[in-house]
């Protein structure tokens, strides 16, 4: 007797798992399954390969494992190259699939890509929510607004989740059907596509990540309320990437936190951050343009003054100040930066150096294993001041006492700027007020193995203050005025 349905059953690189994969097991309980993953030249073509090497890695690792996690449940995925706006459609009437099944995207070119597939499909396109913890846009204010503010989003968060336990893998999958024809390709290597091994990086698939959940809650998870800003120590999951990827699912991770820690305050403190993600999807769910535009629309037309040398240093991790220097490191060689390095590396850019967000924000993009639409642009748009619920515009890190305050063993500065290591505590984030002969005795010569500060703090802060409120004087009555048609807290 011929199987109720066909599915296929369309991975796209935020669902790189079995377990917990919606699609995947109402596919399975159905009838028969075509597991499919498509290498599309927007992110696969040789110099987008080129421009994001982290996440490529990354993610052709989970893909391998993936491709033997189905192999070893009975069934095959099957990768084909094109535009998946051309491959699936065509693919799904030839093998006659009478579905095909999915997780939707927050991001907009995720969303434009499924409307233009709709278009083409003959059969029925299942979308599942999943990728967040709550269906973005499913919040609103009382108005029916998007919420703004983050503590608002929060309340009407914890007042709306219901979150479902997550499902087990499925225990078999039935054979790929017969006579299935098309030209597949096996899983490319980084080689193959031209892309450098980093062997800093994160292990992708989905072995790791549960490895990395569980040493995370068997260990400083715990103590995370006090620890996740401590940019010395391993104080954070560091399941950013799995998270972007999908090798664990939100709720995986909101349930075994939810029920692992103990502590009230780790474990609020812990599954806060998670909202915070849900608030960054959100946003860009509701308001696409913001990845190329501020949400404080009296920000539009910044005199940002990107000058190059600055950027340059920056980029390089030599600006003169170690813990923004440290970061800058640190993202280059393992393609993952401490939240605390963020904030600090992001504001200093565009306060101290003037040098517009969405720079930075494409360098974080092109080197973050984690690099992600939505929580990288929420970031960016929070440490510049312009962003929803963001670091007033007025509030300047100061990357001397950051430095003290979250990195006061000062090992963090000296795991990625060696050339002063040998510095004290007491002047590691702050080399040009050490005596000359405390920097001698530490090898450092300013200038030669370590620059001196490429701009002066107070001086920087004054100049951005001075332009921010030259700036806003001329915009903020007609930006105020559009901020509050557009959204509420
Ligand atoms: P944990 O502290 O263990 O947090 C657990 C999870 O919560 C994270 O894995 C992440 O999914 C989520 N989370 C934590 N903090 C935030 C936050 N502030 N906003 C949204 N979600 C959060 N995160 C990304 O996933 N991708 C990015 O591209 C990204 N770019 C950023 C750029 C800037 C300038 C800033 C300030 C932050 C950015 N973040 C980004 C948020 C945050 O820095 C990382 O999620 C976090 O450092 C990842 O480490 P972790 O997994 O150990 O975090």
């Amino acid at each position: 007797m011929p199987s109720a349905h066909r599915t296929l059953v369309w991975f796209r690189g935020k669902d790189l798992r079995v377990a917990d994969h919606a699609p995947l097991r109402d596919a399975a309980a159905a009838g028969e399954v075509i597991p499919l993953f498509v290498l599309d030249p927007y992110f696969f073509a040789p110099t987008r390969a080129r421009a994001t090497p982290h996440r490529i890695q990354f993610l052709l690792e989970s893909l391998r494992e993936l491709e033997s996690s189905l192999a070893r449940l009975g069934s095959q995925l099957l990768v084909v190259r094109g535009r998946s706006v051309d491959v699936v459609p065509r693919l799904a009437h030839r093998w006659r699939a009478d579905r095909v099944a999915a997780y939707g995207w927050v991001a907009p070119v995720g969303r434009e890509r499924d409307r233009r597939v709709s278009e083409q499909l003959r059969v029925p396109f299942d979308l599942s929510d999943g990728e967040t913890l709550l269906p973005p846009g499913s919040l609103r204010s009382g108005t029916g607004r998007p919420y703004a503010v983050y503590s608002a989003f929060r309340r009407a968060f914890d007042r709306a989740a219901l979150i479902g336990a997550p499902q087990p893998a499925p225990r078999r999958l039935p054979p790929l059907p017969a006579g299935l024809e098309a030209r597949t390709v096996p899983v490319p290597t980084c080689e193959s596509l031209g892309v450098p091994i980093n062997p800093r990086l994160q292990s992708g698939g989905e072995a790791a990540a549960r490895r990395r959940l569980r040493r995370f809650l068997d260990g400083p998870a715990g103590d995370y309320h006090r620890a996740r800003d401590r940019l010395d120590l391993a104080g954070t999951s560091r399941l950013s990437a799995d998270l972007k990827f999908g090798t664990l699912s939100a709720r995986t991770v909101w349930t075994a936190a939810d029920r692992a820690l103990r502590s009230t305050a780790a474990r609020q403190a812990f599954l806060n951050e998670l909202v915070w993600r849900e608030f960054c999807h959100s946003t860009i769910f509701d308001r696409p343009e913001l990845l190329h535009e501020p949400f404080r629309r009296d920000f539009t037309g910044f005199p940002w003054r990107d000058r190059k040398s600055w950027w340059e240093a920056w980029v390089a991790g030599a600006t003169g100040y170690p813990v923004v220097d440290a970061s800058a490191r640190q993202l280059l060689a393992e393609g993952f930066v401490h939240n605390r390095a963020r904030m600090i590396s992001a504001s200093f850019l565009a306060k101290h150096l003037l040098i517009d967000y969405r720079r930075g924000e494409a360098h974080y993009m092109r080197y973050l294993t984690d690099g992600d639409w939505a929580n990288n642009n929420g970031g960016w748009q929070w440490a510049a001041g312009c962003g929803a619920d963001a670091q007033p515009y007025f509030r300047i890190f100061n990357p001397v006492s950051q430095g003290r305050t979250f990195d006061p063993t000062g090992d963090y500065v000296r795991r990625w700027v060696p050339e002063l290591a040998r510095l004290s505590n007491e002047h590691i984030h702050a080399p040009w007020t050490a005596p000359s002969d405390r920097l001698e005795g530490a090898g450092v010569r300013l200038g030669r193995e370590y620059p001196r500060p490429i701009v002066e703090h107070r001086a920087a802060r004054e100049r951005f203050l001075a332009l921010a409120k030259a700036h806003f004087s001329r915009t903020t009555k007609r930006g105020t005025e559009l901020n509050d048609r557009g959204t509420e807290s």
